[in-house]
C-alpha cells in the first residue's frame, strides 16, 4: 500500500530526506507521498521509515491505493529500472566480470 501524509502534517521537513524512493515532496500546504513512487519501504527497509521518524504519527495507508506485497515488489523493482536508465553512465550494479 501507498502511504499518505494528513492535513496534521507540521511540514517539519523530517519524513523527506528518509524517504528512499524519493516519494515525498512539499504540498500546496503539506508534504504529500506520490502513489507512484511509494512502495511502504519495500525493497529498502523492513519498516516505512516516513512513519519511523514522523513526530505527529499523520502518515497512515492510503485507501485510495491499497495494495499487497508483490505489487510494492514490483514497484519497486520498476523504479530500480528507471532510477538505473537514468543513470546509465554510472555502473551502480556491476555485471558478471566472466563474458
Ligand atoms: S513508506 Fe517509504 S517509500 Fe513510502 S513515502 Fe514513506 S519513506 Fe517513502
Ligand atoms: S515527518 Fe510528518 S509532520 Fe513532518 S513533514 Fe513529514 S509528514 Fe509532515
Amino acid at each position: 500500500m501507498a502511504l499518505m501524509i494528513t492535513a496534521e502534517c507540521i511540514n517539519c521537513d523530517v519524513c523527506e530526506p528518509e524517504c528512499p524512493n524519493q516519494a515525498i515532496s512539499m504540498g500546496e500546504e503539506y508534504y504529500q507521498i506520490d502513489p507512484n513512487r511509494c512502495t511502504e519501504c519495500v525493497g529498502h527497509f523492513d519498516e516505512p521509515q516516513c512513519v519511523q521518524v514522523c513526530p505527529v504519527e499523520c502518515i497512515p495507508v492510503d485507501p485510495q491505493h491499497v495494495e499487497n506485497r508483490e505489487t510494492l515488489w514490483q514497484k519497486y523493482q520498476r523504479l530500480q529500472q528507471a532510477g538505473q536508465s537514468l543513470a546509465s553512465a554510472g555502473p551502480a550494479t556491476a555485471p558478471p566480470s566472466a563474458a
